[in-house]
């Protein structure tokens, strides 16, 4: 029986191939049958379909494992359709959404609600994350059971903040109980108080006021709460040298932690924050020249071993025509998310081999995804085709409806130019406007701005 479609002449990362594979892409034939890849090797037989690749490059689709989408609640800042859009062409096939903003998803009935509510909305494969708060300890546990991940806020506003050791302890055993997954935003909210009062909310000191000792203070203490409770915990959007330390040491007795890095911390210093002001806002703040080297040798051995965006999408008016104090945090990085990451790899920073692994394989272990991360046969077909290309990004490359960013006017070498999902061409350079007039057509319900009371995060 011949393939659906057969991918002539791709090459893929050998890590992509086999777990633990390293050296120089390999150039194959990739067919897919329905949703699953059927085959992978050199001349295979023809497809009902082909697609010649001519050596470009194919990567299993990246599982991005936090973003905000704002919906519902705030989808005047994104929504489903919007921010998946924009996840695909930033190659994410998969991806981890937190909804940071009221309604907040306290209970089971409430996730399964939120995952209800995905369906036919949603371009991509979304997991849709809980959150534990101080209000709903009693139902931590069966939300634990069931979503793919329960979100702690360290240092936030309202019920959303838990910082106090025992309030914690308490919430980590629940999750433990069902071997949940904790995800963690660690800034110690009182640390973070008092840097504030210390420092100001000033742009140029933003590093100082949400400091590295709050970021460790975080760890160190969930460190131990998992060594109590035996909870898996992975740490989101470290920031700083001595939060990659404390992970590692963490790793090194044998804790069940694992820890991820956004490009922003990667690519920017304090210095960048101080001359662009709210575009670099964002929570933990971006540290020193000092931080980024270290949090680059992190990704590079290991320590952190998963990639994410934190998509962070919020409207112009918001980030840009306020004072850096009242602006929010959060920088939108989705569509971008996988040429960054490539950028990164030019660096020196990653191999393609370890992006792989970061990006795809890594994450997908984490979340226990074992139908993807890789090409392999019996895999689902997730698979997202790069091209190299010289461009200038420019606001109309956003399919996110936040279009001001940090990266607009960067140079970056390569793109997606088409991703699938299950098999299914969910995204295609050639027709990326569509995506766009799509949304454009059918507008989602928009909720009046003004409900966004709860944050604090991003
Ligand atoms: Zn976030």
């Amino acid at each position: 029986m011949s393939a659906d479609l057969v991918l002539r002449d791709v090459r893929v990362p050998a890590a992509a191939l086999a777990e633990g594979g390293r050296g120089e892409p390999v150039r194959v034939d990739v067919a897919i049958t329905g949703e699953r890849i059927a085959a992978v090797g050199a001349g295979l037989p023809a497809g009902r379909a082909e697609l010649a690749g001519g050596g470009a490059l194919l990567l299993p689709g990246l599982i991005d494992n936090h973003v905000h989408y704002r919906e519902p609640g705030a989808s005047w800042k994104e929504g489903y359709v919007t921010g998946t859009a924009a996840s695909l062409r930033g190659g994410a096939t998969t991806i981890g959404e937190i909804q940071n903003n009221a309604p907040l998803v306290e209970t089971a009935e409430q996730w399964r609600a939120k995952v209800a509510s995905l369906r036919g909305r949603a371009a991509n494969r979304v997991l849709a994350y809980g959150c534990a708060t101080r209000d709903n300890l009693a139902t931590v546990r069966e939300l634990a059971a069931a979503a793919p991940g329960i979100k702690v806020f360290l240092a936030a506003d309202g019920a959303l903040e838990v910082s106090e050791r025992s309030a914690l302890r308490a919430i980590f055993a629940e999750v433990a109980a069902v071997d949940g997954l904790l995800v963690v935003h660690a800034e110690l909210g009182p640390l973070v108080r008092a840097g504030v009062a210390q420092w100001g909310d000033r742009a140029a000191d933003f590093h100082r006021a949400r400091s590295p000792e709050a970021e460790r203070a975080a760890i160190d203490l969930c460190n131990e709460l998992s060594a109590e409770t035996g909870a898996r915990v992975h740490y989101f959007h470290v920031s700083s040298a001595l939060a990659a330390e404390a992970i590692r040491a963490g790793k090194a007795r044998g804790l069940p932690l694992s820890g991820a890095a956004c490009a922003h911390y990667l690519l920017f210093t304090d210095a960048d924050v101080a001359a662009r002001g709210a575009l670099l806002k964002c929570n933990p703040s971006i540290k020193t020249a000092a931080d980024r080297s270290a949090l680059r040798a992190a990704v590079r051995d290991g320590t952190l071993d998963v990639i994410q965006s934190d998509h962070a999408p919020h409207p112009r008016a918001e980030k840009l025509e306020r004072p850096f104090r009242q602006a929010p945090s959060g920088i939108p990085g989705a569509d971008l998310f996988l040429s960054l990451w490539l950028e990164l790899v030019d660096a020196g920073v990653l191999t393609l081999d370890s992006l792989v692994e970061r990006g795809c394989s890594g994450p997908a272990r984490l979340h226990r995804l074992s139908d993807r991360g890789r090409i392999a046969p019996g895999l689902l077909a997730d698979l997202v085709l790069v091209e190299e290309h010289d461009w200038t990004v420019a606001e109309a490359d956003f399919a996110s409806k936040a279009k001001q960013s940090p990266y607009v006017g960067r140079r970056l070498r390569r793109r997606t130019a088409k991703v699938w999902v299950g098999g299914r061409l969910a995204f295609d350079r050639a027709q990326a406007e569509d995506l766009v007039a799509r949304e454009a057509a059918a507008p989602p319900p928009l909720e009046a701005p003004g409900a966004d009371a709860k944050g604090g995060c991003c």
